[in-house]
This record gives C-alpha cells, structure tokens and sequence, in this order.
C-alpha cells in the first residue's frame, strides 16, 4: 500500500497515539474542576498550549483549541465581521480558492449584507500583493487567504500579505491548515492576526485543532455554555485530543529541517516522471508549493476511474480534495487556476508524507502512467483528441 493523500489526512503517529491513551487513562479529570485530578488535566491542557503557542512564535494565552481546522476558520471569519459590523466595515477580501470552511462561512455573510472580493489566484495558484494593495477599501474589515492550498499546495506570500494588512490596518486571517509542520510559520514575522490549524494535517488525531488569535484581536463565541477557553468556546476541553495534538505538532515540527528537502525532492521526481506522460500538467507553481504535494491534470480521461484503478494497485490518492470528491462538480481550485472543465475532471493529487520512499515514488510514477494509458485506450474524448474532431488543451 502507498499513502498518498497527506493533504486529506495524515496517520496519527506513535507517539501521538501514546500521548492519546495515556491522558484518557490518567488525565481524565475535568479541567474545569478544582481537586487535584481536574487540576493535573488542567496543567496538561496549559502545557500544550505553551507547546502549540512556542512552534508559531504566539503566546500561550492567544491560543484557543478548537474541534479543529473548520471551526477555527468559521471562528476567526465571524469574529472580525462581528468587529466589521461594529464598525460599518462590511467588505472582506479572500481567494476562489480558498477551503469550503472559509467559502461557505464567506457566503453566508454575503447574504447577511457582506460585500466579498475573491482575488485572483493566476494560472501558478498564486495571490499577487498588489493586487491584494489594490482590492483593500477604507470598508474592507478582513482579509483571509490561505497560508497554502490544499488540492494544488502552492504557498502564498503570505508574509508581504500580512505586511500590506498591517500597513493598512486591517485584520488578516490565514488558514494554515495545510502548512503548520510542513513550512515555517511564525505569526509574528508573517503579520499574522488570526490563523487556524488542525491536528489531522500534521499527525495528530481528528477533531481537534486551534485558532491563534493576537492579543488584540476579540474573538465572538460559535458555542455558548461555560467559560472554557477564556470564554471563547464552551464545552469541556478534549484533553486527550489536546495533548496528543500538541505532542504530533512538536514532533513533526520537530522533524521538519530534515524531512522537508527530502520529500520535496522525492515530490520533484514525482512530477518530473509524471509530466512525462502525453498531454499531461502540473497544477500549481513549481517552486512555491508544499513539500509533498504534486497535483496533476490529464487529458481525456475522468478523475474518479483514475483514482478507482490506483486503489486497485493499492494506491491511495485523491481527485479534488476529500471534500468534493464524491461529488461530478470538478473542483473549484482547478477552476480558479483556469483549468477548463474537461482538463479539471482528469485530475489527480498525489500529497506525500515524510515516510515515503525513493522506490514508492517510482512505483507510484509507474502506476500512474500505465492507468493513464490504459483509460485513454477505451476513452471516446481522447479518440476523438486523436481524430482532431477535439482540440487538445494540455
Ligand atoms: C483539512 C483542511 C481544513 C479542515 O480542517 P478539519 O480539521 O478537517 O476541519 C481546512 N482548511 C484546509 C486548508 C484543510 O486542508
């Protein structure tokens, strides 16, 4: 079997999983209760903050733990249009491809009166500052672009991003989910107000995440009830989750000098033996992109049987991201990159981790190219690419 979807999630590792159980056997007290086996899960959920605030260069009290990425990027979008609303500032800029926690939490305050602005993302998945310079009006009350994408895994300039928010005082949020402990972040270099994270993205459990929120920033509750989290999100703490999070994030980080120019090397092959194949493409920037990403489209054959055939070769990746796969509307990451309806259909993320190996990226540069072929040889688009009745775009 080669694990190939990363991006969708990541197997929770050892010490994650030792983390985990030994909290829910020993610390399972109440946080919020005042004897001494409450106060010990207490301590641990403190510890963890600490640990998850020094990786991003925060202070433990601007980090509020989350039931993970969605949640912290609803949180921080609300939050600065309640402060927006406050103020009469109703415009926020973000990208078209941003991950649906941001797009549909961006159009249900467009419904509620909000003006949104989706910057351009150009053929390389890339925002452009001055265009971003350009967008920002005197009403404008958050910007929110996404510190790297998950389907194509291009890496914005992020740090010029928040440089421009900072120059012209508005509240910058990033979602950061894919690249917390696969890149640097520091929220402090990059000018960062809000940033959302998950655990699952970096080799900690499910359904557990954080929101890093700067001092000045305040935050509007999703959830009423107790006063957990500062007051900011109710609902006994899920300290084994908490504590198991913050254990994968030291470790991955820890690893990320070492492992990171590997797999980017790895991923550099991946794409090299890849492009090979006829009428074929990368998605994204070249450079700019995540160490283990590699997204490509095909011409004259679907996405889904691609991925059904890899599955039966062991194989596991992905088309469009977890979320819109399963549904025929290509994705809307290829879209926003220009990729024409047809050519988005054929796609296929490869997203590797740090444990994959010289000879599974060649098996999987093999596979790949044989199902290609193999799909074009009954496909009636690629005959009819083939008799010129079809213009071929890749
Ligand atoms: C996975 C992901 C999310 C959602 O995180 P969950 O913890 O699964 O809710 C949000 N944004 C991006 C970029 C992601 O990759």
């Amino acid at each position: 079997m080669i694990y190939a979807d990363n991006a969708a999630t990541t197997r929770m590792s050892r010490t994650a999983v030792d983390t985990m159980i030994s909290a829910a056997q020993e610390n399972w007290g109440n946080p919020s209760s005042l004897y001494a086996h409450g106060q010990r899960a207490k301590e641990a959920l403190e510890e963890a903050r600490k640990d998850v605030a020094a990786v991003i260069g925060a202070t433990p009290r601007e980090i509020y733990f989350t039931s993970g990425g969605s949640e912290a990027d609803n949180q921080a979008i609300l939050s600065a249009a309640a402060l927006g609303r406050k103020t009469g500032k109703l415009h926020i800029i973000s990208t078209a491809f941003e991950h649906h926690a941001v797009l549909h939490t961006l159009e249900k305050l467009k419904k509620e009166g909000f003006d949104v602005t989706l910057l351009d993302v150009h053929e390389n998945g890339i925002v452009r500052p001055e265009e971003l310079r350009a967008a920002i009006r005197d009403d404008t009350c958050l910007v929110t672009i996404m510190y790297a994408n998950n389907e194509i895994g291009t890496i914005q300039p992020i740090r010029e991003i928040g440089a421009i928010c900072r120059e012209k005082g508005v509240l910058f949020h990033t979602d950061a989910v894919q690249a917390i402990a696969h890149i640097p972040v520091n929220v402090a270099d990059d000018n960062i107000d809000l940033l959302s994270s998950s655990a699952h993205k970096f080799h900690g459990p499910k359904g557990v995440g954080f929101l890093y929120a700067k001092k000045s920033v305040p935050l509007t509750s999703l959830i009423s009830g107790g006063a957990q989290e500062r007051g900011k999100r109710a609902g006994t703490e899920n300290v084994p989750g908490i504590v198991a999070m913050a254990a994968a994030l030291k470790e991955t980080y820890a690893g990320m000098a070492e492992n990171a120019p590997r797999v980017a090397r790895l991923r550099d092959r991946l794409i090299e033996g890849i492009t090979q194949i006829p009428h074929s493409a990368l998605n994204g920037d070249a450079v700019h992109r995540l160490p283990g990403n590699a997204n490509f489209c095909f011409e004259g054959i679907e996405g889904e049987s691609l991925l059904l055939l890899l599955d039966d070769r062991g194989i596991q990746a992905s088309s469009g991201s977890a979320c819109t796969s399963g549904s025929l509307d290509p994705s809307h990451v290829l879209l926003a990159i220009g990729r024409v309806h047809d050519v988005a259909h054929g796609s296929l993320r490869l997203s590797i981790g740090e444990d994959i190996t010289e000879e599974q990226v060649e098996e999987l540069i093999q596979s790949v190219s044989e199902v290609v072929e193999y799909l074009r040889s009954f496909s009636p688009i690629w005959r009819d690419l083939l008799a010129g009745k079809k213009q071929f775009i890749l």
